[in-house]
């Protein structure tokens, strides 16, 4: 083969930084700090004061290789955590706060993280974990000396304090890209985290798929509020992509209930925004309660929902009550995570408001850099009819090969695709929806129910603020579906009207044998339905119709 004349530069996410300083210098990142205030900075601050970082890593005796961990919330100063570290050379950890303490710990240890810099609220957090974490030799306090906390964390260093000895004389290190630059680990509900290790080759990627106009579509122009947290997936690749294209970002901090969001979005001016469903359902109960005008007040345009399924109630109520699009995306940790986006094709656009939210409930389809296919239990290819459910696999630059330290583990098949544990249809313009997890499956009689299709279903109901399915035993079924509900407070619901309302919207052998009306469902730390607790909570329940 002939090798090609181009020049061979190292992709590294240092040069992101360069890139927003030298051509979007005034670019706001806004923040709202622990401390409480609104704070302003440009991306020229962010590089300046990445550099400045940069260079008190190396005063403190960072290497390049070195895991350097964050137990924090979206701010500027996690921002310049990212540049600063993983642009020296080390590895930027960051940890999901909303971990069981033991769960940290066992993550820390495994990382084997040399420094520790965390959020004020946190600091109760730190003073339990930091005499069981033997790799940490250094703990910093992100805050300014007027803040800096009483506590017993000993030889506490201050961040700010950090920065003011230091110069922002520093030349960002060139280094082959498929260096590790950051780490994230999987929140499962089973077995110990897994860690994630990104490069930085694959970063710079997965912005560009971020920034396209099919991936995401982020510009300079828009303002966009990351609701998504830092400390999961890297905040879906958002601090790397905003700084790719000069993006407005504004950063939320430790605030997500629904009048801090509403806020922010108002008061900013946010014009794009990203989450879970769980944070836009505490948004849309605010509006509901303050009865708000949105659409008068806001100018969101889009609104990127990921991490579990967006019901078609919720992009029914920001098309209609905020005049925002919802932009439907599918991703993974071990993805980076963006795998599908669910943006409309032109020979949509004659659809009706009913046809459209219909296609929007898809997952969408992949960007380029990911190749889907989906799977039966014996590995054969299923067709791309919209029909047809398997597991869903996926290979890409931006994809997991193996976890860290457990180089052992074979998570590719033959043809180099990861399974992503979700079941999925493809249709044959290639829109994928996921139908579940495969441990959520619910298999009756030898077919299978989509706990998402019901649970999404149900929360089209008016007095249905969160809905949750799992498969029980049955004795002549093997499983069938029970629905879990959470009513929304002061409305009365029983169970036959909630089932005569899902007649006719689901087919007839999906409807669930019963329901089960509770104050609460349990989530993960990442927001996402805790399936594996419900089965445990309702694991002595029998199902009416198999007594
Ligand atoms: P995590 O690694 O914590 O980001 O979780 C990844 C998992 O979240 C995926 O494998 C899916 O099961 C689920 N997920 C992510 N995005 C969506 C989505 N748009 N709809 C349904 N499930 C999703």
């Amino acid at each position: 083969m002939l090798k090609g004349l181009m020049q061979d530069q190292p992709l590294l996410i240092s040069s992101l930084i360069e890139h927003a300083a030298r051509f979007h210098p005034r670019g706001e990142i806004v923040s709202r700090t622990n401390e409480g205030p609104i704070h302003r900075c440009t991306y020229a601050d962010i590089h300046r004061r990445a550099r400045q970082l940069a260079n008190a890593l190396v005063g403190l005796g960072v290497h390049g290789g070195d895991r350097i961990a964050t137990l924090a919330w979206n701010g500027y100063r996690h921002m310049e955590l990212y540049y600063g570290v993983s642009g020296m050379g080390a590895i930027l950890h960051t940890i999901n706060p909303r971990l069981f303490p033991e769960q940290i710990e066992y993550i820390v240890n495994h990382a084997e993280d040399q420094l520790l810099f965390f959020d004020l609220s946190f600091v109760p957090l730190v003073e339990r974990l930091a005499k069981v974490l033997p790799t940490v030799r250094g703990f910093v306090v992100m805050t300014d000396r007027a803040h800096f906390p009483e506590c017993s964390i000993p030889g506490l260093l201050c961040y700010e304090d950090l920065l003011a000895t230091q110069t922002s004389d520093y030349e960002w290190p060139q280094f082959d890209e498929n260096t590790a630059s950051s780490l994230c680990y999987t929140s499962g509900t089973t077995g110990n985290p897994k860690g994630v290790l990104y490069s930085h080759r694959s970063s710079v990627l997965h912005s560009w798929a971020a920034c396209a106009t099919d991936g995401l579509a982020i510009g300079s122009s828009e303002t966009v509020l990351l609701v998504v947290p830092m400390f999961h997936v890297n905040a879906w690749g958002m601090p790397y992509a905003g700084a790719m294209c000069g993006a407005r970002l504004v950063m939320p901090g430790p605030a997500l209930d629904g009048r801090s969001v509403y806020q922010l979005l108002r008061d900013e001016q946010v014009t794009l925004a990203l989450g879970v469903p769980t944070v836009w359902m505490m948004l849309l109960q605010h509006v509901d309660s303050e009865r708000l005008n949105p659409a008068d007040e806001l100018c969101l345009r889009r609104v990127v929902i990921g991490g579990s399924a967006a019901p078609r109630a919720m992009i029914e109520r920001f098309a209609t009550t905020f005049g925002a699009f919802v932009v439907h995306a599918w991703g993974m940790t071990e993805m980076s995570p963006l795998g599908t986006v669910c943006n409309l094709l032109p020979k949509h656009a004659g659809y009706s408001l009913d046809q459209r939210l219909s296609l929007q409930e898809k997952q969408g389809r992949a960007v380029y850099g990911v190749e889907l296919k989906i799977v039966d239990d014996a590995l054969a290819s299923l067709p791309h009819d919209g029909v047809a459910a398997g597991h869903l696999l996926v290979r890409g630059p931006w994809i997991a090969r193996c976890y860290y330290r457990d180089d052992d583990s074979a998570v590719l098949d033959d043809a180099g695709f990861f399974d992503t544990g979700d079941v999925a249809t493809i249709d044959p313009d290639g829109y994928m929806q996921i139908t579940d997890r495969s441990k959520d499956v619910i298999k009756s009689g030898g077919e299978w129910i989509s706990s998402i299709a019901l649970e999404n279903a149900a929360i089209g109901h008016p007095a249905v603020a969160e809905a949750a399915v799992i498969g029980v035993p049955h004795a002549k079924w093997q499983e069938r579906p029970l629905l879990i509900v959470v009513r929304k407070a002061g409305q009365a619901l029983e169970r036959a009207s909630l089932l005569e309302f899902l007649a006719g919207k689901v087919s007839p052998w999906w409807l669930p044998d019963d329901v089960a009306f509770v104050d609460e469902l349990p989530h993960t730390a990442t927001g996402k339905l805790h399936k594996l607790r419900l089965r445990e909570m309702f694991r002595d329940y029998r199902l009416p119709t198999s007594r």
